[in-house]
């Protein structure tokens, strides 16, 4: 399998995920234009792609969705509630209803020789998940705007070859920081996004001795910095149960706006 976390970030999300014959991305938030030199950076080009899941109706999962779905015609998947959300919004208003599969969570839907099994998370969103990528034993995982995380969603992320694991805000940056009150009380809400303490203590919970690439993902721009992220995320592990050693893990930063490497599991 092969993995690169293309963007990733409040401004915009977009990974892909494939095998040697299927190619998928995860979510497109950000432009044609740049996805597909993203995609022309591991060869490949915009007709490769097979399909594209969505996790959620937000601006930076979907921004990319009505240029790359108005010049190709691969399906877009989402759950049945995202779909309407989508529609419903005004740029994605002239996409076709028939392009769209619904999926529900923890129902995997095979397409090519991956198997992708939707994830329930919590989020201020109409009906969100992550998704667990499959080719083979082999899975990667995409798991981001979530405000908590439950036995369940460390039971999802299990066993993962490649994680892209949400690290939203430090906590304390936060409260200090100039949001207004109300976002801030949305952002810590159950339904908002993981903090770096919260995303380094359910990492604690899922690591595995064949894991080959953590991403820490949708860093927020105001309330976050890739060094305090990755050292929280490390210090949480340190202190956690996981009998692992931090700096032994292959942790990374998924940048903002640029790719990361391709990852070959
Ligand atoms: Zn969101
Ligand atoms: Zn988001």
């Amino acid at each position: 399998m092969r993995f690169e976390s293309i963007a990733s970030g409040s401004s915009g999300n977009c990974i892909y995920v494939g095998s040697d014959r299927t190619h998928l991305l995860m979510d497109v938030g950000i432009s044609r234009k740049r996805t597909v030199e993203a995609l022309r950076g591991i060869g490949l080009d915009m007709k490769d792609i097979d399909g594209i899941f969505i996790t959620h109706e937000h601006v930076d999962h979907i921004t990319g969705l009505p240029v790359i779905a108005r010049n190709s015609d691969m399906p877009i998947y989402a759950t049945k509630g995202t779909i309407d959300a989508v529609l419903r919004s005004s740029k994605c208003g002239n996409i076709d209803p028939a392009r769209f599969v619904c999926v529900r969570p923890d129902q995997p839907v095979t397409v090519g020789d991956l198997k992708v099994n939707p994830m329930r998370i919590s989020h201020d969103a109409a009906d969100p998940v992550g998704y667990r990528i499959y080719e083979g034993n082999k899975k990667a995982c995409v798991c981001t705007d979530l405000g908590c995380f439950t036995d369940y969603t460390a039971e999802c992320l299990k066993d993962s070859d490649v994680l892209l694991l949400e690290s939203n805000h430090d906590v304390n940056m936060l409260q200090v920081g100039h949001y207004p009150y109300m976002l801030k009380q949305r952002i810590l809400g159950d339904r908002g996004h993981l903090s770096n303490a919260s995303s380094g203590q359910l990492l604690s919970r899922v690591l595995n001795d064949h894991i080959r690439a953590i991403f820490l993902g949708h860093l927020s721009k105001e309330n976050n910095i890739p060094e305090l992220a990755f050292e929280t995320v490390r210090v949480e592990i340190m202190f956690s149960e996981s009998g692992y050693r931090a700096e032994e893990l292959p942790i990374q930063v998924a940048k903002r706006s640029e790719p990361s490497a391709l990852i070959e599991f």
